[in-house]
């Protein structure tokens, strides 16, 4: 049986969450119905728009144009700034009200959701008839609009709510996918960034359903695990579950950094990387455990995030190790665009490292890994985290 699964998506998220903000205030214009964006500071990075009202994108005014060609415009411009604690907790009421409907839920960004209604259509019946529902009732609960989209994976169920905005229900079934999508733009394709699409122009690929009969082989040349992603996507398979707090919560030892700047640099990233992986390894060997699944998570400054995560049949606990396998995941996952947090964690335990069962002089060069990673560790705490580190990563 295919799965039905519900993506929930905020229309303009800051923007109506700013609106309600300031109606509460006592403002008396609703900023929904005026040319209006949310921006930061002009004068600083991200003095850029983050969201626009619909008369402001009915002009043109829609990111990532800047404030001031914005305001070029249109003079008489309305510029709020972002509330993010306000907005975190409009987030959470709709969250929390949605977790009380449904079991597999997986909160996706700020303002965004996937929902696998498939077991929930003996109570709630109907998925269509019912997104509806579901629609009109946030709105009357919380006084805000989403898009509701529906489809039989995840990938086709955010496609769908992407569709004509705002107040919407669209479907997006696998046999509709290549009707509904495939003469679009690939960077409509969910996961298609800025530099993917660019190397997809150039290879002559510029619709979906070019990129879903093209040459897989071909893409992975080009693009890497990347392109077989995408040339999925493209053809609509999308395996990927349900991510509820429950499976993110199991427990782990995990580490995340949000970055100064939005970056893609990967040397930085790398850098970050490694120092979890060293912070992992040294919690590890304190619990004197070993970890068997790893989970990188990356977000941008959308709050958009992207979890991946593997469970290796060789455990692991040293820095090494883990920071190897911490950059596949990562280059797995990644979709070349700036990124603002990153997250690195270990989980599944065992007591036993897989490497006892294995050759006698492998045994004894982890067991020296371990004594030296030990000593490293024992010397940082006493003189202080960088006093030591190994020769590889002097840079
Ligand atoms: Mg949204």
């Amino acid at each position: 049986m295919e799965k039905i699964i519900l993506h929930i998506d905020v229309n303009s998220a800051f923007l109506s969450w700013s609106a309600l903000k300031l109606l509460e205030e006592g403002y008396k214009k609703d900023i929904r119905n005026e040319i209006s964006v949310i921006a930061g500071d002009p004068n600083k990075r991200h003095g850029v728009i983050v969201a626009a009202s619909i008369p402001a994108k009915r002009i043109g005014i829609k990111p990532p144009i800047n404030l001031y060609e914005a305001r070029n415009k249109c003079k008489s411009l309305l510029v709020i700034k972002p509330d993010y604690n306000y907005y975190y907790s409009k987030s959470k009421a709709l969250m929390d009200y949605l977790k009380g409907l449904f079991p597999e839920i997986q909160q996706y960004s700020i303002d965004e959701c996937f929902i696998d209604y498939t077991s929930m259509k003996f109570l709630y019946g109907d998925e269509v008839k019912y997104a509806y529902k579901l629609k009109d009732e946030i709105y009357e609960k919380f006084g805000f609009t989403v898009n509701i989209g529906i489809g039989n994976n995840k990938l086709s169920a955010k496609m769908a709510s992407d569709f004509e905005k705002p107040n919407k229900v669209h479907t997006l079934y696998k046999n509709e996918f290549k009707e509904k999508v495939w003469d679009k733009d690939i960077s409509q394709l969910f996961m298609a960034g800025k530099s993917s699409c660019k190397k997809l122009k150039e290879l002559n690929i510029n619709t979906i359903g070019e990129l879903a009969t093209a040459d897989v082989d071909m893409l992975v040349r080009n693009l890497k695990s990347q392109g077989k992603l995408l040339y999925e996507y493209a053809n609509c398979i999308d395996d990927s579950k349900i991510e509820t707090d429950k499976y993110l919560d199991r427990k782990g030892i995990g580490f995340s950094r949000t970055l100064e700047y939005d970056t893609d640099d990967i040397e930085l990233i790398y850098k970050t990387l490694y120092s979890f992986s060293k912070k992992i390894s040294k919690k590890l060997r304190e619990k004197k455990v070993y970890a068997t699944t790893l989970m990188v998570t990356i977000r941008d400054f959308e709050f958009k995030t992207s979890n991946h995560q593997k469970k290796y049949t060789n455990s692991f606990v040293f820095t090494e190790d883990i920071y190897e396998k911490a950059k596949e995941l990562f280059n797995e996952v990644w979709n070349r665009e700036e990124i603002r947090l990153i997250g690195l964690r270990a989980v599944d335990f065992t007591n036993s490292g897989n490497y006892q069962l294995s050759l006698f002089d492998k045994n004894l060069d982890n067991k020296n890994k371990e004594v030296i990673e030990n000593l490293i560790d024992k010397i940082n705490n006493e003189y202080g985290s960088n006093s030591i580190f190994k020769g590889n990563k002097l840079n």
